[in-house]
């Protein structure tokens, strides 16, 4: 045996930071560049495992490469004790290098005790070669003495980052693309809707095929942590803080995919109807208008999950979804369900583009009705609109769609409703006035077919007599399914005619346990938004038990609890309440409410700058977020712009 260390992985090795365990690589004392890791390098001793040089096997090209650039170091040992995290180094890299070396001693093995059992065999071995591959890239690139990873995480743009025009013209040239990859008119992809992050990419690609987001991944995948490539999916652009944005790095412009891609109705004979849908796909132009069929929510969230007044009863966007096809982190296209790689499945399903581009999902139909009875009332008192809602939401012969929302200090507010609601007593409705007040509104609906119009009234009026509204207040609208699903859109056509699309969105969206949501009322309605609100407040319930609790969605850990969302517009010339310091300074408030009132809410479409902030969100589920990360996406390539984990360029 030779003397010598390559490589100590010591107890950050895969830890919270993603990859950054690979900085942590001691590597010989030998060595001046590596200097610093000396404390972590322990040659011949500790707890390392000792790599001999070898030369028969297909590996041995590894070996190879490692002592053609570090001639006098000819082993590898790896050390990582520690328990702390669930995925800790040893037992992985133990096994990936047992599987691809032979080993001559070792002086202590790691026990079970010691270190947590490691990820299921068959995922390891799926990753062998990754890591094979990931380890000669470090070797073969790395600069020790410029080890950049920092806990937090420094996001912010560095202004030294020069674009990578030269990389990116090897992309083009290299990658055998359907669609393009253009470095041209690259605002669109740094503009999203909440319109306050503006990062522009160095390429935006338009994909034709799926092929072209693997290529793309796995290229700059094989380009190690020696590139700062990033590559972001952009959607719709929907976000609200630069998180479907990549800072001089690739966006994937899902759309173009979703266009050069069809729809296809598994309808006859499904047991679960479906419709297998490409990324980028909208479902306006969907299932609802041409087959008889909707979607259980409106719009493809999958990344976030996707909630609205239905999901009390299907729950989210993202439990209604049965295959997905994923580009995973390394260029991998995997097909995924609750049976097949469920692993990636859950983890994909709220996983905030962290793990994978979604290429294609199925996503669950179910028959279409025709028409829609939308019904409006006011409460005054909050404690018996939110024990109406949690009635309706609880019961199985209810109505289709159960939402709510905040009105503060509005005037002339029924007279606006008659523009699209009738209500049932005029006379009543002309003495209530809305000034000075602040009112919740249940918005209910209940679908139904022509035939079906005049038992449908009869349970309607079942229904509500057991609310507790301002009477007065009643105003019903009747509109076919259609209307009714695009009403979002509507107001989204309205606000671009007025020129308020455009404009910043400093959207805040909580999650807040039912038992808290009137201690939080008292606090936010009753001290913090008084007089007036920038936009709409969203507030109602949904039942967690009828959810999916697999995926990487987060929410609060009782059963019953509301998302409450403060949509708000802010106009950006103004300095009054409705600027955005104002907007951003109460959304602080309300957070800090949370935390001291000990609400336990969690955020909905997050959006923290810390990484420690991102550890609390996750909670106990941390870990598998981060063991995920590792296991999909190893460089953290992908989706830079949630700001969770930073692509390891430590080496450049
Ligand atoms: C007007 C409006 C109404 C909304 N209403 C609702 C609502 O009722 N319920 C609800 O739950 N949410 C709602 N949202 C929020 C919306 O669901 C989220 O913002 C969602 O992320 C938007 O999707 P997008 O593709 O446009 O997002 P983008 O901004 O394009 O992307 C969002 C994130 O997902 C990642 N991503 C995008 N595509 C993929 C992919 N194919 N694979 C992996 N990651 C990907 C991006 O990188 C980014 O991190 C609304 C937003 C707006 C603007």
């Amino acid at each position: 045996m030779i003397e010598g260390c390559i490589a100590v992985l010591n107890n950050y090795g895969f830890g919270p930071y993603g990859l950054c365990g690979f900085y942590d690589f001691g590597l010989s004392h030998k060595n001046k560049k590596w200097k610093k890791n000396e404390n972590a390098f322990k040659p011949n001793g500790g707890n390392g495992w000792q790599l001999e040089r070898e030369t028969n096997s297909t590996t041995s090209f590894l070996a190879k490469c490692i002592l053609h650039h570090i001639s006098s170091l000819p082993f590898i040992s790896l050390s990582s004790t520690s328990p702390f995290y669930g995925f800790q180094t040893s037992p992985f890299l133990t096994e990936t290098i047992q599987t691809n070396f032979s080993f001559i001693s070792t002086s202590q093995q790691p026990t079970a005790n010691r270190c947590p059992p490691p990820p299921p065999t068959a995922t390891m071995l799926k990753h062998t070669n990754l890591v094979v591959k990931i380890l000669i890239a470090l070797i073969l690139g790395c600069d020790f003495g410029r080890n950049k990873i920092s806990s937090t995480g420094n996001f912010a743009a560095s202004t030294t980052d020069l674009p990578h025009h030269a990389t990116i013209a090897l992309l083009t040239e290299r990658l055998k693309l359907d669609g393009d990859l253009r470095i041209d008119n690259l605002h669109h992809a740094a503009k999203d809707f909440g319109n306050r992050y503006s990062l522009l990419p160095a390429a935006v690609l338009y994909p034709k095929s799926v092929s072209d987001i693997s290529s793309l991944v796995n290229y700059v995948f094989q380009m190690g942590p020696t590139s700062r490539l990033t590559i972001a999916a952009r959607g719709h652009g929907h976000s609200l803080e630069g998180q479907a944005q990549a800072h001089q790095g690739v966006v994937v412009n899902m759309e173009s995919l979703g266009k050069s891609q069809e729809m296809r109705f598994h309808i006859e004979g499904e047991s679960r109807p479906f419709v297998d849908v490409s990324a980028g796909a909208q479902t306006r132009d969907g299932p609802e208008i041409m087959d008889g069929l909707s979607s259980s929510n409106g719009r493809w969230t999958l990344s976030n999950a996707g909630i609205s007044g239905q999901a009390f009863r299907h729950g989210p966007q993202i439990n209604n979804v049965h295959q997905l096809e994923v580009v995973t982190g390394t260029g991998q296209v995997v097909t995924c369900t609750e049976e097949m790689n469920s692993d990636l499945f859950y983890g994909v399903l709220g996983g905030l583009g962290q793990f994978g581009i979604i290429t294609r999902a199925h996503i669950s139909l179910e028959p279409a009705p025709k028409m829609v009875k939308w019904i409006r009332v006011l409460y005054v008192d909050f404690a018996a609109f939110t024990e109406d809602q949690e009635q309706l939401i609880s019961s199985n012969s209810s109505f289709d769609y159960v939402e709510g929302f905040v009105l503060i200090n509005r005037t002339g507010l029924l007279n606006n409703w008659r523009s699209s609601f009738n209500c049932k007593d005029p006379v009543q409705a002309s003495r209530f006035f809305s000034e000075g007040k602040t009112l919740f509104c249940l918005e209910i609906a209940k679908y139904f077919t022509e035939g079906d119009a005049e038992t449908t009234d009869q349970k309607i009026e079942g229904l509500l007599s057991k609310l507790n509204y301002n009477e007065s207040t009643l105003f019903i609208s009747e509109v076919s399914y259609v209307e009714f699903l695009d009403r979002v859109h509507v107001s989204e056509l309205k606000l671009q005619e007025k020129g308020l699309w455009d404009v910043p969105h400093p959207w805040l969206n909580l999650l807040v346990p039912k038992s808290k949501i009137h201690k939080f009322a008292t606090q936010v309605f009753g001290n913090i938004l008084t007089d007036t609100s920038n936009g709409p407040i969203l507030i109602y319930p949904v039942d967690k038990s009828r959810w999916n609790t697999k995926t990487s969605m987060v929410t609060p850990k009782e059963d019953v609890f509301y998302l409450v969302a403060f949509l708000s517009s802010a106009m950006p010339s103004s300095t009054g309440k409705d600027s955005l310091e104002h907007i951003l300074s109460q959304n602080k408030r309300i957070l800090d409410v949370c935390e001291t009132a000990n609400l336990e809410t969690k955020q909905y479409l997050p959006h923290y700058s810390a990484q420690e902030e991102w550890k609390k969100h996750f909670g106990s589920q941390w870990e598998a977020f981060v063991r995920r990360k590792f296991t999909y996406d190893p460089l953290a390539i992908l989706t830079p712009g949630q700001r969770i984990f930073q692509k390891a360029t430590g080496f450049l």
